[in-house]
């Protein structure tokens, strides 16, 4: 049992001690001291599912034995070198990333966060093509780091300091809350050509690159048709542009029926940025770029003190194999199918469901409080979360005005929890509608 301070004595220590920038979730913040596969526990020894994944970083489940086994290994063996010296494990996950991608995309910076992969493969699309101008996509989010902070698109995650000046946000094609009318795949090439007309207005007419998430994490799962990043990947290669896939979110299996996200959509992106899912919880992001590309970055002196090291190169090793090992991106398939159905049924039942979207365990709810206005329902929301915790699920939820339900469980969890949550959720929107 747990045996360390209260949950009181941890947000008085949290009130006083930490950055008050550092927010919890829950009305009355959740105190998790445990976690097992798709499971977390309170320090009363609750247990709940976990439908959020730790905001959709534990790709394999919570504590997998197979991932906690290498990593105590690893840590006994060598935390820390650096790639100043040689070490096998950080060229044997280069090695396998290049083996899951499409030929050509085979060589690996590894580093510790989103942000900075994402800082970096900008520098390089920068270098490379000698352009200084990104397009990135309306309700991206792409970190917080000063560069990255740029490229994301809520005011909500951008401060009046640093940030990136040459970033263009153009439409994306969510045909949900698209300005354009039409199909989604009209939507979506109609979203596509406002690319060009950026590029023409607002830029020298040449562009370093063009930045999206295949599917928007944090922006609340939309996505557009399938055409939508084919015909945008070809204006920005004839503006001269590299394309960069955003993996942050939908790598490793995620959306079931495919490895990588991009593939989807039938596109082969110039790079590719991943964190989160590949760690299981471990800090560890990369970027994968073709050589010719990454040679950019060699004109000058790049390092990253505690990228490529031994213990996430573990962490790293461990997650494939039991995705491999475990039939991970199956399941997500399987069971994220299971659970889209089940939400497009209360999307029958309940007004509050506006729109249900997203791929194989990367979903998203989105609630409004009139079908026909769409205006977002955002306390409702607040509502639903609560109320799921209180029959035992924990769910995110997203998108700029936070009236979007975000479901990203570990990719472990079962039919049988899938059902549960269901269940929890039908319970959930009969409470926020009635309040
Ligand atoms: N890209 C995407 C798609 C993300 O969802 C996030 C984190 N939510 C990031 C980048 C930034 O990652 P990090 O917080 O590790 O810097």
């Amino acid at each position: 049992p747990y045996t360390g301070p209260s949950r009181d004595e941890i947000l008085a220590m949290r009130k006083q001690f930490a950055n008050p920038a550092v927010f919890t979730l829950y009305r009355e913040p959740l105190l998790i001291v445990e976690g097992h596969m798709q499971y977390l526990y309170d320090e009363t020894g609750r247990r709940y599912l976990d439908l959020f994944a730790g905001i959709v970083t534990v790709s394999v489940g919570h504590c997998h034995p197979t991932v906690v086994k290498r990593v105590q290994e690893q840590v006994a063996t060598l935390q820390h070198a650096t790639t100043i010296y040689l070490h096998p494990s950080f060229p044997l996950l280069a090695k396998k990333l290049a083996a899951k991608m499409p030929p050509g995309l085979d060589v690996t910076y590894f580093v510790n966060s989103g942000s900075e992969a994402n800082d970096l493969a900008i520098t390089m699309a920068r270098l490379h093509t000698g352009h200084r101008d990104v397009i990135a996509l309306r309700n991206a989010y792409h970190g917080g780091s000063p560069s990255a902070q740029g490229l994301t698109s809520h005011h909500t995650w951008k401060f009046p300091a640093g940030g990136d000046g040459h970033v263009h946000h153009v439409v994306n094609p969510d045909p949900y809350r698209s300005p354009f009318s039409g199909t989604p795949e009209e939507i979506a090439t109609k979203s596509a050509r406002e690319i060009r007309e950026i590029v023409r207005y607002s830029t020298p007419g040449k562009i370093a690159a063009f930045i999206a998430e295949p599917i928007q994490g944090v922006g609340g799962a939309t996505h557009g048709a399938p055409n939508y990043l084919r015909e945008a990947y070809a204006i920005t290669r004839e503006h001269g542009g590299l394309c960069i896939a955003d993996e942050v979110q939908t790598g490793f299996g995620r959306t079931g029926e495919h490895f990588w996200g991009f593939q989807n959509f039938g596109v082969v992106p110039d790079f590719v940025t991943m964190a989160k899912g590949i760690g299981n919880g471990a800090p560890l992001a990369a970027v994968t770029t073709r050589s010719d590309i990454a040679q950019a970055l060699t004109q000058r002196i790049h390092f990253n003190t505690y990228g490529g090291n031994p213990v996430s190169m573990a962490a790293g090793l461990a997650v494939l194999d039991v995705i491999e090992q475990e039939g991970i991106q199956e399941n997500a398939r399987v069971v994220g199918g299971r659970l889209k159905a089940g939400l497009q049924r209360l999307q029958q039942s309940h007004a509050l469901i506006g729109d249900v979207r997203g791929m194989g365990l990367m979903l998203g709810v989105e609630l409004v409080r009139d079908r026909a206005t769409k205006e977002p329902a955002q306390q409702q929301t607040l509502d639903v979360l609560e109320a799921m915790r209180e029959s035992g699920a924990l769910i995110g939820k997203g998108g700029l005005d936070g009236n979007v339900l975000r479901i990203k469980p570990p990719m472990c969890i079962t039919a049988a929890d899938v059902d549960f949550a269901l269940d929890a959720l039908d319970h959930a929107l009969t409470l926020a509608a009635r309040a």
